[in-house]
């Protein structure tokens, strides 16, 4: 396999670039494998990824029904950040922020990761001190932080409303100076290509159809390939999780599916130079290198498997947007699309081994699973390898819901469309 490089760029250039070989192979299923993952989105892929490279584990596949990229990992507005106020929360996604920083080199895949900062606004005198403690909080736990004025914020962005006449006047900012963005399906492809190379044998257009039992342990999947056995199963299908789960007699999970809308405007000059969220409602935005403004707010309010949503968000995202940057009005809309997401109880993610023998389960991302991507895919590797938890992902399990141990980031309570 071709190692990518700048040589390796000018060596295929010179000659007409025919030697390049596909990023990752297509492998006729094994009749059994150590691992099996199911799933190959952003979770399942790092997770195979990390199998391989941290645990030695190779004898690995990754189980997905569709071509990689065409579930959330490839819908995602690409935000990549850590500014949590609860401690479990705020430790596992800033490891996830230290593997982003040096994802590329690791993978030798550039996934434009892109620190530009998230800038979250605030609007009350409330707020600005809600998000004074935030900041503290984030300090405390090493993560980087600063409060900014409304001036400061208008340097920041000039392209804000920040005089008094606005909608909703800005009163400042919670700045979290090195988040910001990463290629999503880059991310995806950048995962598969390196699992691939260590071993990984990865198998699109493969549909998980039922489960294999002895007793009650879970020993393998039945797929429209036939049957696969593994020692080891586990389970990452974001939006499909009560689904899949469902298929080995898991009937009741503390999740909902609900769909996700993302939008993205025609290409302008760089305007916004930071992520930049509304405080007033639900909106986050961001350019991208195109130039095209990626932006997306609330989930539709109802539950849905079908990765398409509907007009009332569109009018309620747009709203905001154009409270936010009034000279957005004149933009044309050109494209969006919905994914389906798996929101927990409390607003934070599972990956926990069981709940049967043979299985993990790693589920709950709510808006939030494409930042965590690579932290998901080291502590799910870690608690499959070792049949324990990673330290990060302890508190993470599924009895947090049935002994109130709830990790309620914003509390919410068991509400997860405000999530
Ligand atoms: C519009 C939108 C915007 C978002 N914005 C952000 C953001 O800015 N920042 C952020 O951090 N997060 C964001 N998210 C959330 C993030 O994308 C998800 O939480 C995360 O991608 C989910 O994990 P995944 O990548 O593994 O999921 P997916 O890519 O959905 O992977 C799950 C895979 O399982 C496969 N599958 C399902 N059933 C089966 C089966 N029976 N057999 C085999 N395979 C199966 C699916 O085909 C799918 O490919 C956003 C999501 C959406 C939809």
């Amino acid at each position: 396999m071709t190692r990518y490089s700048a040589w390796s760029i000018l060596k295929n250039a010179l000659k007409g670039n025919k030697d390049w070989t596909p990023a990752w192979r297509k492998p006729e299923p094994k009749s059994s494998y150590d691992v099996i993952i199911i799933g190959g989105g952003g979770h399942g892929l790092s997770t195979a990824f990390y199998l391989a490279s941290q645990h030695g584990i190779t004898n690995v596949a990754v189980i997905e029904k569709g071509y990689l990229g065409s579930g959330n990992i490839g819908r995602n507005t690409t935000i990549v950040r850590s500014n949590y106020r609860l401690t479990p929360n705020s430790q596992f996604y800033e490891k996830s922020m230290e593997l982003w920083r040096e994802l590329s080199h690791n993978l030798n895949y550039n996934v434009m990761f892109s620190p530009r900062g998230v800038l979250n606004l605030a609007h009350t005198p409330g707020q600005m001190d809600t998000y004074a403690e935030r900041g503290n909080q984030m300090r405390l736990m090493g993560v980087k932080s600063e409060l900014l004025d409304r001036d400061q914020v208008a340097r920041l962005n000039p392209g804000l409303d920040v005089s008094g006449s606005a909608r909703f006047p800005i009163e400042g900012g919670l700045l979290q100076p090195d988040a910001g963005n990463a290629r999503h399906d880059a991310v995806a492809w950048g995962y598969a290509r390196a699992a691939d190379q260590l071993g990984v044998d990865i198998l699109e257009n493969t549909e998980v159809t039922g489960f294999l039992k002895e007793g009650d342990r879970i020993v393998g999947v039945e797929t429209n390939r036939g049957e696969i056995r593994a020692a080891k199963t586990g389970v990452a299908v974001a939006g499909s999780t009560s689904r899949v789960m469902k298929l080995a007699g898991v009937e009741k999970l503390p999740i909902e599916s609900t769909v996700l809308q993302a939008f993205v405007s025609e290409s302008i000059k760089p305007i916004i130079p930071t992520v930049t969220t509304f405080g007033a409602g639900h909106l986050y935005v961001s350019q991208s290198d195109k130039g095209g403004l990626v932006f997306g707010g609330n989930i539709d309010y109802y539950n849905s498997y079908a990765q398409r949503g509907n007009l009332p968000v569109w009018e309620e995202v747009t709203s905001e947007l154009v409270a936010m940057f009034p000279n957005f009005a004149r933009l044309r809309l050109l494209r969006s699309w919905g994914g389906i997401m798996d929101m927990s109880m409390d607003g934070s993610p599972i990956i926990t081994a069981g709940p049967l023998d043979g299985m993990y389960l790693n589920a709950g991302w709510c808006y939030g699973g494409f930042k965590a991507t690579p932290a998901s895919g080291w502590c799910f590797a870690h608690t499959i390898a070792n049949d324990k938890p990673h330290a990060l992902n302890k508190d993470f399990t599924l009895d947090r819901f049935k002994e109130g141990r709830m990790i309620d980031e914003t509390g919410r309570g068991p509400t997860p469309w405000y999530h």
